[in-house]
């Protein structure tokens, strides 16, 4: 076990710490040391990007997902969900919308739902590229193969979400079904990389079954891979998945790993997420704190909303709207922050 003294070595030298140190780190129970990391993880984000926090429209497309992932509440054995998909000229005025307000970032999030794939989805993507030439497009929609991710990058989309949940195999395999792989996750992230998106991962904190040893492998993951983007928040259970009884992530955990990655990965881009804001109302502000520099106001349409529950009381009001941007300013404004309108691409390195 680390020392005090050779813990706060570690964080000195924490881009190079091994995983049995990163590991170590989160296992401290020293409030103070958890204190300075986060300390030190919002002064790095503050000399990036200073006190300022990117907006992402979020566009919630379909609910529909062929998965059946067991922590989702959009899973496909879940017959208890009201399915949607938008269509596409929904999809165009809630960008239409969304830059009226001022995003300058679309992001299309949805479930892997066979309807929006192929041609159609292409066509989506050049519609908003036509439309829109400044803004970022960022998509959110599941795995698929190479050729598929090229065509929706020659059509205009920038940035690619997908996190791999979780680095450990088996772990991986006790969180979905086994239709899904682990190495078919890694593979599409590498393939992003290689077409040329700006490229976004991430984990839930404290999933069933999770230990630190797991977590302190996906900082490692994390940091070989050195992502544009990182996506992390607590998993909240859903009450009508298989996992469904098992206890929320901790906020601790949670702010620890967020400081953890802003550390490693000075340049990316790190989203408070609506996870953390649902599991605390002091979440945003405190994953802001511990290095986050992104917010990602919901721009679905309004009657679709409560429809797209990744799991329970889902926040997707106030300061989660797009409509709430001013309250969202305000709550910035306490731990002296500023929304920033740009279109927020990673610096490069
Ligand atoms: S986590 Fe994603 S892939 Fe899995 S069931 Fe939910 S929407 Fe589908």
């Amino acid at each position: 076990m680390l020392t005090t003294k050779s813990k706060s070595d570690t964080l000195d030298q924490v881009a190079t710490a091994s995983i049995p140190e990163l590991k170590a780190l989160l296992d401290s129970s020293d409030t103070h040391l958890e204190h300075e990391l986060q300390v030190r993880a919002e002064a790095i984000a503050e000399q990036q990007f200073g006190r300022r926090i990117y907006l992402r429209g979020l566009i919630e497309i379909s609910n529909i997902c062929r998965n059946d992932c067991y922590y989702c509440g959009i899973r496909s054995g879940n017959e208890r969900v009201t399915r949607y998909r938008l269509t596409a000229d929904e999809v165009m005025s809630a960008c239409e919308r969304g830059y009226e307000i001022g995003f300058r970032t679309f992001v299309l999030q949805g479930g892997e739902d066979p309807y929006w794939r192929g041609e159609r989805l292409v066509s989506l993507v050049r519609n908003i590229r036509t439309s829109y030439p400044e803004c970022a497009i960022t998509l959110s929609l599941g795995e698929m193969e190479y050729a598929e991710y090229e065509a929706l990058f020659r059509a205009g989309a920038n940035r690619y979400l997908l996190r791999h949940e979780t680095y450990d195999k088996e772990h991986y395999q006790s969180l979905h079904p086994s239709a899904m792989a682990q190495e078919h996750r890694l593979q599409a992230l590498r393939d992003l990389k290689q077409i040329g998106y700006q490229v976004g991962t991430g984990v839930m904190i404290g999933s069933p079954g999770q230990t630190t040893a797991h977590l302190a492998q996906d900082l490692d993951f994390i940091r070989r891979l050195q992502p544009a983007m990182i996506g992390v928040g607590p998993f909240i259970p859903h009450e009508d998945t298989p996992l469904g009884t098992y206890p929320a992530g901790s906020l601790s955990m949670t702010l620890r790993f967020l400081a953890l990655c802003r550390l490693l990965n000075p340049r990316a881009l790190i989203p408070a997420t609506t996870a953390v804001a649902t599991l605390h109302p002091e979440g945003r502000l405190a994953a802001i704190r511990s290095g986050c520099n992104v917010v990602m106001p919901n721009l679905s349409p309004l009657n679709h909303r409560a429809d797209y529950a990744l799991y329970n009381n889902k926040a997707y009001s106030g300061s989660e709207a797009a409509e709430g941007v001013a309250l969202l300013q305000a709550q910035l404004d306490t731990i002296d922050y500023q929304i920033d309108w740009g279109r927020g691409d990673a610096p490069a390195s």
